[in-house]
């Protein structure tokens, strides 16, 4: 039975990847030797048999990991990262790897080097990104869980703009073993799901100190699922409106304004919060996350992962040859930027700048976390665009993460929840950002929100 399930996962991830260009892999060996090992398996498995698809940053053993990118076209870790680890050994079966941008950055997938995924809801527009093949994975109906991962809000803008849930946890609450490094100090696990519940269930078994990983937090994991439920009344809603500015669409505005009501209605108190160094996050993040990336992306060197360029002659022409035909021009933009802020006579100016405008942003929280359990903003500030619509025009993509850096700059949990379509029907999410360790409080939020408040409607192109 549980391979009969696997199988109509399999054929309905099979059918949709060509309207959707979802996956970058669809491992339908694996998953089914899977479902027939866990089928016989004695003893209790949490997640028995939850099919899940997994992004291509998430190193998988066996199963390529391509990054989205020409330079890892050939790479397959022979290891499993933590999570991927705890999912299996849980009963959790890897449908297959999804796609997203090249090496995590972007923001609406186009910048795969295997083709953009697509948005369910119009197939013309972006699904967001990086992780959108994760999320047009959950939002197609093809699985109810994925996992994703997070920078600068590569879980929870592709997630409001295709209608479904997603969680980025605290910095240290997942392991980031196995998770392939864009810019360290931010880089986060995420997880989409059709429901606040499925997260639930998910991150359960994910978070925790892991040793391979020495900034992953000894704290301990609640029982997720057991806070669902809870009353929201009394809870305090951080309202910061001064941030809700320039950019910010219309339809969206007026959506995020009714999700307010409907917390007020739900018991909640709304109160005004200031984020007065919020503006600044986009470049703050841009500086911090290119420097990073920088150093990280220097393993690429054709010698010890992925593709090495042909008919190179010498070792300095072979990593030149190798960076300059592996990588895609918005990784290239991120090395020289970063570089750039990283190199003498700027670094004070750009890069050491950049790090205490971040204490800053994380010291705008903590003020409001002493006033509020929650802040709450639009995730993004428009609904999907149009395919092509920002590829010219790196800092209008940069903008969709307005709202979304700024929680990984002070490592803050937060998640998007779906609340609304606009008038095209395309959906709109908003954000609640918790204090750290607040998973629990986020969960128990968007599952009342999202049963009282249900989307109701489904995307245009959906499994069956
Ligand atoms: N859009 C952001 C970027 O391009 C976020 C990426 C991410 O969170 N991985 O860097």
């Amino acid at each position: 039975m549980l391979k009969n399930e696997i199988e109509r996962v399999l054929t309905n991830a099979e059918r949709l990847n060509d309207q959707l260009g979802s996956f970058l892999s669809i491992e339908r060996g694996h998953a089914l030797g899977r479902a027939e090992a866990i089928e016989d398996a004695a003893g209790e498995l949490p997640l028995r048999g939850l099919a899940i698809a997994i992004k291509d940053n998430i190193c998988t053993k066996d199963i390529r990991t391509s990054c989205g990118s020409r330079i890892l076209a050939n790479y397959t870790a022979h290891y499993d990262a933590t999570a991927v680890q705890r999912l299996n050994a849980a009963g959790a079966v890897t449908i297959g790897k999804t796609n997203m941008d090249e090496f995590a950055m972007g923001s609406s997938n186009e910048n795969s080097a295997f083709g953009p995924a697509r948005n369910p809801w119009d197939p013309e527009r972006v699904p967001g990104g990086s992780s959108g093949g994760s999320a047009v994975a959950v939002a197609s109906g093809v699985v109810d869980v994925a996992l994703g991962s997070e920078t600068g809000g590569s879980v929870r803008q592709p997630a409001a703009l295709c209608g479904i849930y997603g969680l980025k946890p605290t910095y240290g609450r997942i392991s980031r073993y196995g998770l392939v490094a864009f810019a360290s100090s931010l880089d986060a696990i995420g997880i989409f799901g059709s429901s606040a519940g499925k997260i639930a269930d998910v991150l359960g078994i994910i978070a925790g100190r892991d040793p391979l990983d020495s900034t992953s937090a000894d704290v301990a994991v609640p029982d997720y699922s057991a806070m669902l439920d809870r009353s929201l009344a009394g809870k305090r809603i951080g309202v910061p409106r001064a941030f809700f500015g320039e950019g910010l669409d219309e339809e969206v505005r007026a959506a995020v304004d009714a999700s307010i009501e409907n917390l007020r209605s739900l018991g909640c108190e709304v109160v005004d919060v200031e984020l007065p160094h919020a503006k600044y996050g986009i470049a703050v993040y841009y500086i911090i996350a290119t420097a990073e990336a920088s150093s990280n992306l220097a393993r690429y060197d054709g010698v010890r992962y992925g593709v090495r360029a042909e008919d190179a002659h010498e070792l300095r022409q072979m990593y030149f040859k190798t960076r300059e035909e592996g990588f895609g021009p918005e990784v290239k933009r991120r090395i020289m930027l970063g570089t750039y802020v990283l190199s003498s006579g700027y670094y004070d100016a750009y890069y050491a700048k950049a790090q205490k405008v971040r204490a800053l942003v994380r010291d705008d929280y903590a003020a409001a976390f002493a006033n509020c359990d929650f802040v709450l903003t639009p995730t993004s500030p428009t609904t999907a665009f149009r395919m092509g619509e920002r590829s010219d025009d790196p800092l209008a993509m940069y903008l969709s993460d307005i709202y979304t850096v700024s929680a990984n700059l002070a490592g803050l949990p937060a998640i998007s929840i779906p609340c609304g379509l606009s008038s095209e029907s395309l959906p709109i999410g908003v954000q609640l950002v918790g204090n750290y360790w607040a998973e629990g409080e986020l969960l128990n939020a968007a599952n009342i929100y999202g049963t009282e408040h249900p989307l109701d409607a489904k995307p245009l192109i959906h499994a069956e």
